[in-house]
């Protein structure tokens, strides 16, 4: 296993499928999805140029993080958050891409406004309506964010999927195709000072083509950069 080999051939593929799409490589940011990997492999991924590293459970950051595995590179959380760990993630993270209810929003700008500052967010949605999923539903999202233009802590910046794990390349694409729709149509509403839709956050190792032919600026990538798990 060779991380930087892996990081060039995926940018490779990255580049072409942005082409492909009317955009180029650099448009697209590429989160290292760092679940299991050690400190060791995250500074690896870091120094092979990923632009962002996604951690999915608390104490794994915490750990990763007193081992200073993050210096370098920005920081987001990527997997579910419960309500009682909102405190140990706030602050410690750039962008917390998993917000799908309500109630963890507003612990999020309880918790920021603790702390004095602003937290970066993405609104995770099942669009699949995977029972597995987290997220919320497109339909319910409007008034989701409405809610989430109120509070004073939380600065949205766009949106984050995750597919059903069953869904062939048809299948995929049509669902990409529909949350870039969904993302689009709010972004040109463009209704509150707070929400941005900069980042429409979808794709891993199995799916990052097709999402980003259908529009996909930011990819979480785990096994295809440090190997299986
Ligand atoms: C693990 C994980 C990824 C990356 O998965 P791979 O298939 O290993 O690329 C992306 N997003 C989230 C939320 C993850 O937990």
């Amino acid at each position: 296993m060779n991380i930087t080999d892996n990081i060039a051939r995926l940018r490779a593929d990255i580049d072409r499928a942005a082409v492909q799409s009317g955009r180029s490589g650099s448009d697209i940011t590429l989160v290292a999805a760092t679940k299991m990997q050690s400190a060791e492999a995250v500074r690896a991924a870091i120094a092979g140029g990923v632009d962002a590293c996604g951690e999915n459970r608390v104490q794994e950051l915490m750990e990763k993080q007193a081992a200073e595995a993050y210096v370098g590179a920005p920081l987001h959380f990527i997997g579910h958050l419960q309500k009682n760990k909102v405190r140990k993630v706030v602050g410690a993270v750039d962008l917390i891409q998993s917000v799908d209810s309500l109630p963890l929003l507003s612990a999020i700008d309880r918790v920021a406004g603790e702390l004095g500052i602003v937290q970066e967010t993405l609104i995770q949605v099942n669009i699949g309506l995977d029972a597995d999923k987290f997220g919320l539903d497109a339909q319910g999202l409007a008034d989701f964010i409405a809610e989430a233009a109120s509070l004073p802590h939380i600065r949205v910046r766009g949106l984050m999927t995750m597919l059903p794990l069953e869904a062939d390349s048809k299948e995929m694409r049509k669902l990409f195709a529909q949350m870039y729709q969904v993302f689009v149509d709010i972004k040109r509403k463009n209704l509150y000072d707070t929400i941005d839709m900069d980042y429409l956050s979808m794709g891993m190792s199995g799916d990052f083509y097709e999402a980003i032919l259908e529009g996909a600026n930011m990819i979480r990538v785990g096994s295809t950069i440090f190997g299986h798990r």
